[in-house]
């Protein structure tokens, strides 16, 4: 067996010892005589092992008791409707930061709901940065404020919590939640699709403050209504349950790793190893403005793009998989979340000085 580097940005690569404890459980949970995927959602198994992993999920990111946190469905695509719906409370208009090809989806998305009021933008320099807190035109009537706290695409991550005054904030984190300690008493509503830095594919994370739910549009379906999901412990309709089971099994593993903060810390000499020689060499570069730049997803670009295929080629021979940049930028892209280990960067980086003195 040969496992790859795997670079991907979502699907990601998930901890292998999180992979091998699932294999062994497969055929057989815990003397159960039968897979996770297997278990009815309202036995006693099942619902033992959603309830460990909302409570080291909580732990984890120390969420406060008036939070819901929500096992949900439809990705962070289908939020973006769904949170409108379940979060305007009779007002007319949301204000948004717009940081690039994922807050422009959550925008386009919510026109279909509200006003929107884009209160700043980073279109005007290429969403190179987060644009300053001070140069935002925040409405003190919106019904929220969203950001997206990573930008997956273009590599522009939050390196603060904006404080926005009395109205609730609300984050897209789907690609950095669980890579750093977040003070979610700051936000009114976090939302995360599960297959970056969570677990597979088809479970969507909503934590939630208590006071912003119970007033959903009319028209919102009930399995995407806050209240009726909460009410039900994330069991209205049946969820998404091997992929609960797997979040759990990563959650128990960052918790064995000693929780977020040291995390966040391997996360930072992670990203740094490769933030370090970019800086050192005019092969590559990053198009990211440096105090705004993404610990989870790298982009670079190479001076001279007539070499991409090769490099992607060089690397693949390496064991180094799906570099390639989003269609929409070009360029490559590593995405190293919490499960990439430290050598597969350095093996990375390894590569690159190779390839640019053969190259260069
Ligand atoms: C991947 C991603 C999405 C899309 O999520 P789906 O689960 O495909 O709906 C939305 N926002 C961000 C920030 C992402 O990284």
């Amino acid at each position: 067996m040969t496992r790859v580097f795997n670079f991907s940005a979502g699907p990601a690569a998930l901890p292998e010892p999180v992979l091998r404890r699932a294999a062994e459980e497969m055929l057989d949970w815990h003397g159960s005589g039968m897979s996770v995927m297997e278990m009815s959602h309202r036995g006693r198994e099942f619902i033992g092992i959603a309830a460990k992993a909302e409570a080291d999920l909580r732990e984890l990111l120390a969420v406060p008791s008036n939070y819901k946190v929500l096992f949900m469905q439809g990705g962070a695509i289908g939020e973006n409707a769904v949170v409108p719906m379940n979060l305007l409370r009779g007002k007319s208009s949301i204000d948004f930061v717009d940081t690039g090809e994922w807050s422009k989806k959550s925008i386009k998305e919510a026109k279909k709901y509200a006003a929107v009021n884009v209160a700043a933008s980073a279109a005007d320099t290429g969403y190179d940065r987060v644009p300053a807190r001070a140069q935002w035109k925040l409405d003190a009537n919106a019904a929220y404020v969203h950001i997206c706290s990573n930008e997956t695409i273009g590599g522009v991550e939050y390196h603060f919590t904006p404080d926005v005054g009395e109205v609730p904030l609300v984050a897209d984190m789907s690609s950095d939640i669980l890579s750093r300690p977040v003070d979610v008493s700051k936000y009114g509503l976090i939302y995360a699709g599960a297959q970056k830095n969570i677990g597979p594919a088809g479970l969507t994370i909503v934590i939630v403050r208590d006071d912003l739910i119970g007033q959903a549009l009319p028209i919102t379906p009930s399995a995407f209504d806050f209240k009726t999901v909460a009410d039900n412990e994330s069991m209205y309709n049946t969820p998404p349950t091997y992929a609960i089971y797997i979040a759990g099994l990563v959650f128990e593993w960052l918790k064995e790793r000693g929780g977020l903060a040291a995390i966040a810390e391997h996360n930072r000499r992670k990203a740094a190893v490769l933030y370090d020689y970019l800086g050192t060499t005019a092969f590559y570069n990053s198009p990211v403005q440096a105090d705004c730049r993404s610990l989870m997803n790298v982009p670079f670009k190479l001076r001279d793009e007539s070499l991409d295929a090769a490099f992607l080629k060089g690397a693949e021979a390496k064991g180094m998989v799906q570099l390639k940049g989003h269609r929409s930028v070009g360029g490559m892209r590593a995405s190293i979340y919490n499960a990439m280990p430290i050598e597969g960067v350095q093996t990375l980086v390894a590569y690159m000085k190779e390839f640019e003195a053969k190259n260069g």
